[in-house]
């Protein structure tokens, strides 16, 4: 429904450049939270943004979104400097926040005419019934948000974004309030829409499974204050994923390794960012004192 451009995915569609937050603080100096960050996300790209918690993972979303002020440094969208939100990124939050008062097609459908003031009603229908459609939530359409559960709540706000035909989808710890079982339907719901839609999505997440078993990258982040990208895993299994093949694949547990191993042993550092892929990471031999995690 949403056909790519004929050319070549932009390598740079989003570009982080000396990304820089400081929070005003009530005693004088600024909190410095995020500096120096920079990075590029392909067009159509999965980028995992992990760190612990308090790093300045939602800083760094949020100032994508919009919704938060730059610093110092800038984020580029698709050749457009990004100050202020826009409806060409798309945020799920970790609690959707649907209008009570709303039904499900109600609240998927308020977003649509703010974006698209100019369609005729079939064309906003449609585009309603098809995000409706791509999230599973056909037999929930007059269902208001407190006759459904938390996941199906969720399900909702996942179609509000997917309905904005946004350029990058943003998840900020999406799955969080979840149970795993949930958690585990959601996410092969997000990647049945991805595998469909190519959007270009950033999620935040401290779960390194989640992060694996979703992204084509993973960035880490430093431990804050002034935090800033560490390394890169780069994840090799093709697309479309099916979830057992990947718990089969001994690399799955590898690159949950070097995640839990960076933040359990790395994070604290501030070398340069440096990039790991499947080759790299089977010839990648930890330091005196890092610890075993998992073993592949
Ligand atoms: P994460 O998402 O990695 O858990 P955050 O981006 O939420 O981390 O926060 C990064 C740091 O910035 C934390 O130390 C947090 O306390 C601080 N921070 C976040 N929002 C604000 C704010 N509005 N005012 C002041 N400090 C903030």
């Amino acid at each position: 429904m949403y056909p790519l451009p004929n050319h070549e995915p932009s390598s740079k569609f989003v570009e982080f450049s000396n990304l820089q937050k400081a929070y005003p603080n009530p005693y004088g100096e600024d909190f410095v939270a995020v500096e120096n960050f920079n990075l590029n996300i392909k067009q159509g790209e999965f980028i995992g943004l992990i760190g612990h918690s308090g790093c300045g993972k939602s800083t760094v979303l949020t100032m994508l979104a919009g919704l938060n002020a730059i610093s110092g440094g800038g984020i580029i969208v698709d050749n457009k400097e990004i100050d202020e939100p826009g409806p060409d990124r798309a945020v799920v939050f970790q609690s959707p926040c649907l209008m009570p008062w709303f039904n499900t097609y109600q609240n998927v459908m308020v977003g649509v005419k703010n974006v698209y003031p100019h369609a005729s009603k079939k064309e906003r229908h449609d585009i309603v019934m098809y995000a409706l459609e791509v999230c599973g939530l056909q037999d929930s359409i007059k269902k208001h948000p407190h006759e459904m559960s938390g996941g199906q709540q969720q399900r909702v706000g996942i179609a509000r974004a997917i309905a904005l035909k946004p350029k990058v989808l943003l998840l900020d710890e999406p799955f969080g309030r979840l149970d795993s079982l949930t958690r585990m339907d959601l996410q092969d719901t997000i990647l049945q829409i991805l595998n469909k839609e190519k959007i270009t999505t950033m999620i935040v997440t401290h779960d390194v499974d989640e992060a694996v078993f979703l992204c084509d990258r993973v960035a880490m982040m430093t431990n804050g204050p002034r935090a800033t990208l560490g390394e890169i895993l780069e994840v090799g299994f093709e697309r479309p994923r099916n979830r057992k093949d990947i718990m089969n694949d001994p690399m799955f547990y590898r690159y949950i390794d070097h995640l839990v191993s960076y933040l359990m042993d790395r994070a604290h550092l501030r070398e340069p960012a440096k990039t790991y892929d499947k080759n790299s990471l089977l010839s990648f031999t930890k330091k005196p004192g890092d610890k075993a995690t998992h073993v592949a």
